[in-house]
């Protein structure tokens, strides 16, 4: 069995191995058992269910909540010579027919649907009277009520157990919290199933978070790291979405809009044109992004905090599914906590859901603020443990230093208690450091014992210990949504003197410390060729093989991905295979591949020499 998994992952998919776990789920499926499958985005889920559909009697089906994923798919399993396809509402009522002979005939390796169309009485009756190899459930964490992507089709997906005992079923996820995995077994029925479980690391993507003094400018200096790559751009709000796609698109850069509020029809075209041009790089709210699979992302970044850990997780994780090194960067302020707080306050959720929002909150502003290793702190956040010292986020490459801020810890603390925990920091810190405004002295503030003890630093260094201090949970801000700043239970303890309290050194009084950090990692990023560290003398044909793909992906009608990836590319490049055998040993380059379009290829690269 092992050894015809292994020649077709060589010979269809043109790898030469198999990673993590996946030789492990293959043979368990192949066998017949069950399986539930873990793995984080680009981990390499789908040859889990592919290849044993492919080494087991009949069709596989695979269920996939997203009809726009499915052609790309099927596309690429097409252009690796597997007889693919998918059933979905985007077919004509003709295609549709064509495609149910093809099942009911036994012509198909693979077959994708969507759920609402599995579940139909027609559609099962037609199962029964094919043979299936298997069923595949694609994003399994769509079960859960609790998570962003809920679909309540999904519940009903159980029902293949029942009506289908004997065939094997896999769901797979990317999704890491033990309460939705459990959701998922109870759901749908995976009680007996092996539980694969990777570690949910992404070791080729960097962290990087930073604050935020001026959006456009940092993010333009991001961005020329990253010239001629995609990448996504995340805002919390519309507006903002529009407004920076804007500007980028006015400073030169392939920029695209993508939110709720844009009409279908733009939201369709903008999303095709990320997957299928090279470069372009997409500004949308968190309404972008479920089902990406474009594998060559090779940055995301956040201009506004994420929802949560998790959501921050999911989204950045839309970098480097490819494997090839990509980037995490966030840049973030005070005012989003302000924001943040208030959007959970004039939500419509109940009071427990709140409470679990802000909790949410609250620790996605310790990882901001962490100084530690900030892959570390992720992966806690699911539950694994990680050494830390990743040596690939911006806290192992530069590590932020620390002082002693107890004394203004407690001056902060205490000049929020004295003004009756009823203001957002800005008052607060005219009090602390003296300021006769007129709000001052209408409400008599200027004779607090709190007034003027904080003289010795300035707004800015103040904002920074307040942003801290609500990092870390000795502040809080009101859930209603004011701004107004409130202690906490943790808050007395800094106030009797019994804990100390350390920051991150850009609250010091001295100037020019944290920017000099910061622009070092900036020019950091400057190397020469990007993410992909394509040397000058390399670019020439880099670019070359490029177009090459681009062409050959608009004659095929697919996505530039689906003829070969970035990292099939990458290895061409440092490779210069010089004849179709040397060309067959290059990883994603399989035989229908080979066949397909080695000529062309080898013609581009024999040409250069
Ligand atoms: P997931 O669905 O888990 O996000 P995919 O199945 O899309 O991930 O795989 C991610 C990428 O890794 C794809 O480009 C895929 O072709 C590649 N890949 C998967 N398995 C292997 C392997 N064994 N060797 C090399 N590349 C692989
Ligand atoms: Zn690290």
């Amino acid at each position: 069995m092992n050894s015809i998994a292994l020649e077709l992952l060589q010979s269809v998919f043109g790898y030469s191995s198999f990673r993590g776990q996946q030789q492990a789920v293959v043979d368990h499926l192949s066998d017949g058992g069950d399986a539930l499958v873990l793995m984080p985005t680009g981990g390499g889920k789908s040859l889990c269910y592919q290849i044993p559909a492919l080494l087991r009697q009949g069709t596989g089906i695979v269920v996939s909540p997203l009809i726009a994923l499915m052609q790309d798919q099927v596309d690429a399993l097409r252009e690796a010579g597997v007889a693919a396809a998918f059933l979905n509402s985007s077919l004509s009522a003709e295609d549709q027919r064509e495609v149910e002979r093809q099942l009911l005939a036994g012509e198909l390796n693979l077959l994708y649907v969507a759920p609402e169309r599995l579940l139909t009485g027609r559609f099962l009756a037609q199962l029964e009277r094919t043979e299936v190899a298997l069923f595949a459930i694609d994003e399994a964490h769509c079960v859960s009520q609790w998570g962003h992507d809920f679909r309540p089709e999904y519940r009903e997906l159980a029902i293949l157990h029942q009506r289908f005992p004997a065939v094997p079923r896999i769901a797979l996820t990317a999704t890491a919290d033990p309460r939705t995995r459990d959701e998922i077994v109870e759901r749908l029925s995976l009680q007996q199933a092996r539980q694969f479980v990777s570690s949910f690391d992404r070791p080729n993507i960097g962290y990087r978070v930073g604050l935020r003094h001026n959006a456009k400018r940092q993010l333009g200096e991001f961005l020329l790291g990253h010239q001629g790559e995609s990448g996504i751009v995340y805002c919390l709000s519309r507006r903002k979405v529009d407004d920076t796609a804007q500007w980028l698109a006015e400073s030169g850069i392939e920029a695209l809009p993508y939110h709720a509020g844009l009409d279908a029809a733009t939201r369709v075209q903008n999303q095709k044109r990320f997957l299928r041009e090279e470069g372009v790089v997409m500004v949308a709210t968190v309404a972008f992004g479920m089902g990406i699979d474009k594998p060559d992302v090779r940055f995301v970044a956040h201009l506004d905090l994420p929802r949560s850990i998790e959501g921050y997780y999911q989204e950045t994780g839309r970098a480097g599914r490819d494997g090839l090194p990509a980037e995490a960067w966030m840049i973030y302020g005070l005012s989003d906590v302000v924001t943040m707080s208030q959007m959970i306050a004039q939500s419509e959720s109940a009071d427990e859901r709140k409470r679990v929002e802000r909790q949410k909150l609250e620790s996605l502003l310790a990882y901001a603020e962490a100084t530690g290793c900030r892959r570390e702190l992720l992966l806690g956040a699911f539950g694994e443990t990680y050494p830390g010292s990743c040596g690939h986020c911006d806290n192992c490459i530069a590590p932020p230093k620390t002082w002693d801020a107890t004394v203004p810890a407690q001056k902060a603390l205490s000049a929020v208690y004295r003004t009756g925990q009823r203001f957002g920091s800005g008052h607060v810190i005219d009090v602390l450091r003296g300021e006769e405004t007129e709000r001052v002295r209408s409400l008599d503030h200027h004779r607090l014992s709190t007034f003027g003890i904080g003289a010795e630093m300035d707004e800015k260094q103040w904002r920074s210990v307040f942003r801290q201090l609500l990092a870390a949970g000795l502040l809080e801000a009101d859930a209603e949504g004011y701004g107004t700043l409130r202690l906490t239970a943790a808050s007395r303890s800094v106030l009797s003197g019994g804990q100390l309290v350390k920051l991150r050194e850009d609250a010091r009084p001295e100037r020019g410390s944290r920017r000099r950090r910061d622009s070092k990692l900036i020019t950091g990023d400057k190397s020469s060729g990007g993410s992909l560290g394509i040397e000058a003398y390399e670019q020439p044909m880099w670019d070359e093989l490029r177009a090459l793909r681009t062409q050959l992906a608009r004659q095929h009608g697919v996505p530039p991905y689906v003829v070969f990836h970035d990292a099939t590319l990458l290895a061409m490049l440092r490779a210069l295979p010089a004849n179709e055998d040397e060309l067959a040993t290059i990883s994603g380059v399989g035989e229908a591949k080979l066949k397909r379009y080695g000529r062309d290829f080898l013609a581009v690269i024999n040409a250069a020499e």
